[in-house]
């Protein structure tokens, strides 16, 4: 593509004694142009990456047992919104039954059901000795295993077949 020469304007030589040299100085720094699309995959890329190392430093926080990776939930298929509530209120061990107490500003009751223990999702998923029957649906034993994906079904069944259903 041939470009007129800037002979007849001033100062215009000298920019072009300037844009040969940048084109030609090898000291110059080469900026790296991206998209805007590239910039912003990469930014949310580390962010997510710096999220995942602090979480992975809560090792004692009963969330990061449930899920150790940051990674975003589906729901379960066929699931019904109220079950998909049910589910996360299980998940994150929040549920009318084990925290009503709070909203009525009284201590952290008893298990009413046994009266051993403090109430909680773990005791009532995993210690209960009163759901003893209704915990044998479960293939495994461990909360994880019971509040993940692949158990939604049976964890619905044991919330019916225990009465909890309602009380989540
Ligand atoms: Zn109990």
């Amino acid at each position: 593509m041939w470009i007129p020469a800037h002979k007849n304007i001033p100062g215009d030589e000298k920019a072009d004694i300037a844009a040969k040299e940048a084109s030609t100085n090898i000291n110059i720094p080469k900026i790296d142009l991206t998209s805007f699309k590239d910039t912003a995959r990469n930014a949310l890329k580390s962010s997510k990456m710096i999220h995942q190392r602090l979480w992975d430093q809560e090792l004692n926080n009963k969330l990061y047992q449930i899920k150790p990776l940051l990674i975003p939930n589906p729901n379960p298929p066929s699931s019904t919104r109220r079950q998909q509530v049910i589910w996360t209120r299980m998940k994150i061990g929040h549920t009318n039954i084990t925290h009503i107490h709070l909203m009525r500003r009284e201590p952290r009751p008893n298990c009413e059901l046994c009266n051993n223990a403090p109430i909680s999702t773990a005791h009532l998923l995993l210690e209960c000795p009163n759901l003893t029957e209704q915990r044998k649906i479960f293939p495994h034993l461990t909360l994880k295993d019971i509040l993940s994906i692949d158990n939604f079904n049976y964890l619905i069944t044991f919330l019916k077949i225990s009465n909890l259903y309602n009380r989540i």
